[in-house]
């Protein structure tokens, strides 16, 4: 089974997964690594904390690395929720703290998470329209990550609100965000966890990692957003299978920030 490079556990806010029992499912499912990438939203407004404590993770990270191995081999990294108006405390963080991987993910835009319907409420029709303009931001300004998570994140919860949509519609907005990746020499993440949640494509979707590879994108990530162990790894054949026929051959594990292209 492929590496997953997208994990939760209970250091994420959302989820009450213990990290054994996601390493337990990953060893079960034949997988020779493991990435946990715990959420650190910071200097948001939530319900639900999402601010990391990093030392505690990393600790605990550490440890069970030592404990697991040789059996599964685990990585620290890390979603980072990407903002403008925090790109220096992302900078400084990212200097100090050594990750394994680090995802750059926008889960806030307009200080709303489109997860809940006030996003759509406040931008109407302009929704996807403006998440991803704020990806673009982002993207132009911060720098210090490995793969941009999910790009189109929002289409898991707009149908909801009667929004359609296809990569044509907004191939003004996203063909900037690719460019921008490819030209940064970063990751672009095929995300499985729509598929487990009922969507029909990953994230970002199929026409979207066709026209990444035209533009002349080659770093794939894969990550199942699993933050419960049940969908470790969720549709990592089929999705292998569909990335071949894109074109991609390869696949990329980040180990000390740094990509080992494993294959498809
Ligand atoms: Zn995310
Ligand atoms: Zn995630």
């Amino acid at each position: 089974m492929y590496t997953d490079t997208h994990v939760h556990s209970s250091f994420s806010g959302d989820s009450d997964t213990s990290p054994y029992e996601q390493i337990n499912a990953a060893v079960s499912l034949g997988m020779e690594e493991l990435c946990f990438t715990d959420h650190h939203d910071h200097d948001v407004i939530s319900e639900i904390d999402f601010e990391l404590d990093i030392p505690r993770y990393k600790e605990e990270m550490h440890r069970l690395r030592d404990e697991f191995s040789p059996k599964i081999e685990l990585l620290t990294g890390i979603e980072l929720g990407l903002q403008v108006k925090i790109t220096d405390y992302l900078n400084e963080l990212t200097s100090k703290v050594d990750f394994d991987y680090i995802i750059g993910s926008i889960h806030f835009v307009d200080g709303l998470d489109p997860y809940y319907p006030e996003f759509f409420e406040k931008n109407g029709s302009n929704a996807y329209h403006r998440y991803f303009d704020e990806v673009l931001e982002c993207i132009k300004n911060i720098k210090c990550y490995d793969s941009l998570g999910h790009l189109d994140y929002i289409v898991r919860y707009g149908k909801a609100h009667g929004l359609s949509y296809s990569y044509k519609e907004y191939a003004d907005c996203i063909d900037p965000i690719l460019s921008i990746v490819i030209d940064d020499g970063k990751a672009l993440e095929c995300n499985t966890g729509g598929l487990s949640r009922g969507l029909c494509e990953p994230n970002p979707c199929f026409d979207i990692l066709k026209r990444y590879k035209e533009l002349g994108g080659e770093l794939i990530t894969l990550g199942s957003d699993a933050h419960s162990p049940e969908t470790l790894g969720f549709a990592f054949e089929e999705i292998g299978e569909r990335l071949k026929e894109i074109g991609f051959t390869h696949y990329a594990v980040y180990k000390n920030r740094i990509p080992h292209m494993k294959k498809l």
